[in-house]
């Protein structure tokens, strides 16, 4: 499509990816692939993630390098989300450890702390303006799950700068975030492997 979208209606969004159904943190991927394409930069931040190889963090790295960007777009020490970053940039951050125990016992605390630490460095990454897209994966999850306010995160999003995106993704997202959002996509289950005990599988589901 022609880049008829003149300088002055360009905004920046707020999505949410929900629903039961697959597709919400691969919606958001394709989003930022179609944002990298565009030569934004685009922050992903995973909360909760970490103990999964995924493949995205591969092809991060390889369209990084590819964009000409000098930074590694997978984890290791933070080079701060808030410094300015290359022009073209591709980054993927897993700030959790992979999961979570909910019901019944107490949420380890360490879990919490990685929330919080997460959430920082998200509100810090939206509030730069350093980034053009900054997704939140899984961020819902961790609201659901009472470790994150989402007057919190309404807080910040109300208050970032005009032309910075932000995706949300995770099942069961939060009213008021439904309600500040801009597009709010509901996946729903039709059917899903696993429900024939069809395990995960490389390149679909991680
Ligand atoms: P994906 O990362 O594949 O886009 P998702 O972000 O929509 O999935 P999550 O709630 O983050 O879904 O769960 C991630 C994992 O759970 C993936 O391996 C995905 O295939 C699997 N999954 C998603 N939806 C379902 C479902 N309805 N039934 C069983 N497994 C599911
Ligand atoms: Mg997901």
């Amino acid at each position: 499509m022609p880049d008829s979208t003149p300088e002055a209606a360009r905004r920046g969004l707020i999505l949410i990816n929900t629903g039961p159904g697959k597709g919400k943190t691969t919606a958001a991927l394709g989003t930022a692939l179609r944002a990298a394409g565009n030569g934004m930069s685009v922050l992903i931040l995973q909360f909760l993630k970490g103990s999964w190889h995924y493949g995205e963090l591969d092809a991060a790295a390889a369209l990084n390098t590819a964009l000409g960007a000098a930074e590694s777009g997978t984890g290791g020490t933070l080079s701060p989300a808030t410094s300015s970053p290359p022009a073209q940039n591709f980054v993927i951050r897993q700030l959790g450890r992979g999961f979570v125990k909910v019901g019944g016992a107490e949420t380890d605390p360490e879990d919490i702390r990685l929330v919080e630490a997460a959430w920082a460095e998200a509100a810090a990454a939206i509030l730069s303006g350093d980034w053009d897209l900054v997704v939140l994966d899984e961020i819902n999850y961790a609201i659901g799950y009472k470790m994150l306010s989402p007057e919190a995160v309404a807080e910040v999003l109300r208050r970032k700068p005009e032309m910075v995106h932000v995706i949300l993704t995770g099942r069961n997202a939060h009213p008021l975030l439904v309600e500040l959002a801009d597009t709010v996509t509901e996946m729903r289950e039709v059917k899903h492997a696993y429900q024939r005990g069809i395990l995960a599988q490389r390149g679909i589901e991680f």
